[in-house]
């Protein structure tokens, strides 16, 4: 059993597009009147927005926010505080910004609006990290925590893909280091997964179009996710690292987090292979085949996003990365794998260089590489449908296999069972729409292709009995033609979805005889029989003869059989009668009608009853109601059917 402690924040959040507009609202409902407006240099226009949404309650601006909040630049913002008797902070931009308003927020109590504009997560944190002398500290407090984060998706539109990128990465860092914090907890869990799920597919939206604003509000929900849970659990090695090399070293914050973080992992992955199998997954989302290897797969992410893989690039030299070990192993915190210096060394090693880190899971990056190429492999074909359904099946076949953890063996008898399928489907014994029946796929296929109108008769699934061109017969006729079993007088109509008759419907029927035998199975049977075309009369009506169905079993001295054997299933349908009904400007329907009370409804091997098609067959007695002459009882069978509109 899971034991876990969450502490959950109150922090008003606004999410949507044009929301700045709503700043003012905001600030007011702190019961504020002179708002500071922070932001990093380059923002005049973004500050021009916010004095226009602001209105009469900006008390002036900062605009000298530096990323890694040094305390000098600190010391002049809150020269700007006194100067212009500001009682509220509204920070906009990025991390730099946040963490300017939050360092301004501890020293004076001042309450903040925040307007993230980039996907940092710092906005949901208590955490402030400023920079004395080249060296950075962190510390956390209730009053650090914005009062109000107002995010608003059109700020973000125009953030460079570049900064996207690593920002988007620097928030997939906060996730990844939730999952294997030390207090996990299920919200912190979900919230984490969420974050990655949207960022994997978010990012390379953004790449591909950064004005795609429903990518942007993906990156931005997942930023406040990712900011949410490092704002609530510790956070471990890869926080650390960056935070000495941003700190000590000067290096961009969102780049250095992009560069270290699949290294981090990789690092971490021996003790943490719960949480890479959690991360793996929501990187790949779900029904994508096997899951990567989870640091490989973000490395690759990064290169496929173009984004930067290695310190060397970011400006560290080889002669800074001794020191670097030094700073990283120098207190102690908590990370699932133990912190040696040798093993940051090689950590840090492999991020300066910008290699692929080794996977932590060999055979997960192999099965995920080989589906790649596969996939990959359908990229020409010149119809997309094609294209989409091959990409899929060979993704859940790799999915199966890999979660089955498949033998040679077995998918040798796999081949073979198929094989012999083939072998045996010719134009009078179907075994692969038996095998496909048995599996409850024709069904499924039948229930998506045929069930889209509810007020038309459901539909059935065709069976392998059907036969092109049954012979014509007139109202009225025995489609039995003198064999044995209980007659059946069959009345039915046909009519569109209002009831309207359809004259002229071409109604095919078919069914076994009272063996459970389709003429097509009996060798011996001279020409079809029980089985025939109506056309409806100008009611819509149609009258006939035949038998009352009795269930029947499928065949099953094939693979299908064996299949059944191997799963202690009955080979049994429930007793039916096949129908096929055609007009113009209507769909085609092929249903049967089951027997209600008749064996097998509950547990038809095909998965082919539906409640609607379970009807009464009732036993009559006396004259019948074309005057034909039966010894003894008969039954009768009453139906209206109704198409639905469509081609
Ligand atoms: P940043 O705030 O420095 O922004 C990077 C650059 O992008 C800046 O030049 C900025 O002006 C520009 N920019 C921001 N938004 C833009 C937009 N929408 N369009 C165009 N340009 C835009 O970088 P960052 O990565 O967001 O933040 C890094 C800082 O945040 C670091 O100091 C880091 O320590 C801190 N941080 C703190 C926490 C925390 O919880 N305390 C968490 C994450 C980051």
């Amino acid at each position: 059993m899971r034991e876990f402690v969450h502490s959950g924040h109150l922090v008003r959040t606004v999410f949507g597009t044009g929301t700045l507009g709503r700043l003012r609202e905001e600030a007011e409902a702190l019961g504020r009147t002179r708002a500071l407006i922070l932001t990093t240099p380059t923002r005049t226009a973004l500050v021009e927005q916010a004095r226009e949404a602001l209105g009469a309650l900006t008390a002036g601006e900062f605009t000298g926010a530096r990323m890694h909040t040094p305390v000098d630049v600190t010391e002049r913002a809150l020269e700007a505080v006194r100067e212009t008797g500001a009682d509220c902070l509204v920070a906009l931009g990025g991390g730099s910004a946040v963490g300017l308003s939050k360092a301004l927020a501890v020293r004076t109590g001042l309450p903040q609006v925040v307007v993230p504009t980039t996907y940092a997560g710092s906005e949901a944190t208590p955490v402030l990290g400023e920079t004395r002398d080249g060296v950075k500290t962190t510390r956390s407090a209730p009053e650090i925590r914005p009062r109000t984060i107002l995010y608003d998706v059109s700020l973000t539109l125009n953030l460079p893909v570049r900064t996207s990128v690593t920002s988007g990465v620097n928030a997939m860092a906060h996730a990844v280091e939730a999952l294997y914090a030390p207090q996990p907890d299920p919200i912190t869990d979900e919230l984490a997964l969420r974050a990655i799920r949207l960022l994997a597919s978010a990012l390379p939206r953004i790449a591909a179009d950064p004005g795609d604003g429903e990518a942007r509000a993906d990156a931005l929900e997942a930023a406040w996710l990712a900011g949410t849970c490092l704002g609530t659990v510790g956070m471990g090695l890869h926080h650390k690292l960056c935070h000495t090399l941003g700190g000590s070293f000067g290096l961009p914050h969102a780049d250095t987090h992009t560069v270290v973080l699949p290294h981090a992992m990789a690092y971490n992955a021996p003790a943490a292979e719960d949480a890479m199998r959690r991360i793996a997954r929501a990187l790949s989302g779900p029904g994508s085949g096997p899951a990567p290897d989870a640091p490989t797969a973000v490395y690759d992410l990064i290169t496929a996003l173009d984004g930067p893989r290695s310190l060397r690039d970011l400006g560290m030299t080889a002669e800074d990365l001794p020191r670097a070990v030094e700073l990283a192993t120098a207190t102690p915190y908590p990370n699932p794998r133990p912190v040696t210096a040798d093993g940051i060394a090689a950590l840090l090693q492999d991020a300066w260089s910008g290699h692929r880190p080794p996977p932590g899971d060999p055979l997960a990056a192999q099965l995920h590489t080989l589906l790649g190429e596969v996939t990959s492999s359908f990229d020409r074909a010149p119809d997309p449908r094609t294209r989409q359904l091959l990409t899929d099946l060979v993704r859940h076949l790799h999915g199966f296999a890999a979660d089955n953890d498949l033998t040679q063996a077995e998918w040798n008898l796999a081949i073979e069972f198929l094989t012999r399928t083939g072998h045996l489907s010719g134009p009078t014994r179907q075994e692969f729409i038996l095998l496909s029946d048995t599996l409850g796929v024709s069904s499924a296929v039948d229930v998506l292709t045929n069930s889209r109108t509810a007020e038309a008769t459901p539909s059935a699934v065709l069976g392998p009995f059907y036969v092109e061109g049954p012979p014509p017969r007139a109202h009225g006729d025995d489609i039995a033609a003198g064999l044995d079993g209980a007659p059946l007088y069959v009345d039915v109509r046909v009519t569109d979805i209002e009831g309207a008759p359809i004259a002229d419907a071409v109604v095919d029927v078919w069914q076994a005889n009272a063996d459970g035998f389709y003429d097509v199975q009996l060798p011996d049977q001279d020409g079809p029989v029980l089985r025939a075309r109506f056309h409806t009369d100008a009611d819509g009506g149609l009258v006939f003869w035949s038998l009352v169905p009795v269930p029947y079993p499928i065949p099953a001295d094939g693979p299908v059989g064996r299949l059944l054997d191997a799963t202690a299933r009955h080979p049994f349908r429930a007793p039916h009668v096949h129908f096929m009904i055609g007009a113009p400007g209507r769909k085609t329907l092929i249903t049967q009608l089951f027997v209600a009370g008749g064996q097998y409804i509950d547990d038809d091997t095909v998965f082919g009853v539906k409640d609607a098609l379970v009807v009464d067959y009732p036993e009559q007695k006396g004259p019948t109601p074309d005057g034909r002459a039966v010894d003894g009882p008969w039954h009768r069978l009453t139906y209206t059917f109704r198409l639905a509109p469509g081609a």
